[in-house]
């Protein structure tokens, strides 16, 4: 299972890492456009990234935008909608127009900050039953 963090927060950066650490293999990229970079490496390398945490609020290139890139660029890579990485988009944000953008954009769900640690588990452990389910 290997994860990418992409947070821009130290706080919530610190604490995502420190949870996802205990589950997973983990990337932190702390801006849109290293998160962009870091996920087309990976998947040209043929080990792409089982699940994202990403949040919204970002300088540089902020979530919304990196989503809509990364699913760009899984289509030109061959992946068909719906088989793409699975991403959690992380929000301050409690407007619902941003979830329901990136929801249509292909996201997966949504976490609002304050980030629980129950709930970031949680989403791992699915993600991995999924994945095997899928070998
Ligand atoms: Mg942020």
């Amino acid at each position: 299972m290997k994860v990418l963090i992409v947070e821009d927060d130290p706080t919530t950066s610190h604490l995502m890492k420190h949870v996802v650490g205990q589950h997973a293999d983990y990337l932190h990229a702390e801006n849109g456009q290293k998160a962009y970079d870091s996920f087309c490496d990976a998947l040209e390398e043929n080990d792409g990234f089982d699940l994202i945490f990403l949040d919204i609020m970002m300088p540089i290139a902020d979530g919304q935008e990196v989503l809509q890139a990364i699913r760009d660029f899984e289509e030109k890579n061959g992946i068909v909608q719906g088989q793409g990485v699975r991403v959690v988009m992380t929000t301050a944000i409690q407007e619902t127009t941003s979830i329901y953008e990136a929801l249509a954009s292909g996201a997966s769900e949504y976490l609002t900050k304050p980030i629980k640690t129950e709930k970031i588990v949680q989403i791992i452990e699915d993600a991995k039953q999924k994945a095997t389910s899928h070998e």
